[in-house]
């Protein structure tokens, strides 16, 4: 029996890629909605509403970085984890996935097995998490189970991966935290490509954080410390 759940939509236009995704993610459990041009997986993840968008990066008619910013500027799509798939020789691309702040990305061609669990990161990671619901530090106030943040009692709007990055250094103030050990918390694994994921998300972090943000310190040679003692 498959012990994993949720809705995935899957944006790509070579139909044996979507096609192998999508057989794939149905056997791990997930239910698979597949769309074949950036505006069709457009009106598909705002109709939809699934629980992750698979988008593959080069698109016809509509780009999947076009898309991706319309995502992130709906409100019914602004938090959705975002996975892109870019092609191998697309250095530029690959840049600018990450500078876009697209949960995760994976370089074709890759392993089936290894999507399947760059998935099961991601999703495990917008789970509620039983026991303690909130968590407040100095002016942070995380409620776990909705995904709520509070900047001194004011909702501030996160993505599920800010969230989970931010969630990890309040529930260890005061510590000079290691960046492998927040990559693999956070996104499941970590290597030197997804070093600079973590400093991406860690720049869009604390621009949200305005004057709190300068609690977040950078430890160099180690990774982040947030102090609030
Ligand atoms: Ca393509």
């Amino acid at each position: 029996m498959p012990e994993n759940s949720g809705k995935i939509l899957i944006v790509e236009d070579e139909r044996d890629v979507a096609d192998l995704i999508g057989f794939n993610l149905e056997r791990a459990g997930y239910e698979v909605i597949l769309a074949h041009d950036g505006l069709t997986g457009q009106d598909a993840a705002l109709r939809e509403r699934p629980d992750l968008v698979i988008l593959d990066l080069m698109l016809p008619g509509k780009d999947g970085y076009s898309v991706f910013k319309e995502l992130r500027r709906d409100s019914r799509t602004a938090h959705t984890p975002v996975l892109m798939l870019t092609a191998r020789a697309q250095t530029e691309d690959r840049i600018k996935g990450l500078e876009s702040g697209a949960d995760d990305y994976l370089t074709k061609p890759f392993s089936p097995k290894e999507l399947v669990l760059r998935v099961n990161a991601i999703m495990r990671r917008v789970e509620p998490v039983p026991g303690a619901v909130e968590v407040t530090v100095g002016p942070f106030r995380l409620d776990k189970n909705n995904m709520n943040f509070y900047l001194s009692d004011e909702r501030i709007d996160l993505t599920s991966t800010e969230f989970k990055l931010l969630l990890f250094l309040v529930e260890r103030p005061d510590t000079a935290l290691d960046r492998n050990d927040i990559l693999r918390t956070v996104w499941g694994y970590s290597d030197e490509v997804h070093s600079r994921t973590l400093d991406t998300h860690m720049k869009r972090l604390r621009n949200k954080l305005g004057e709190s943000s300068n609690l977040v310190e950078t430890v160099r040679g180690i990774g982040y410390r947030l102090n609030v003692s």
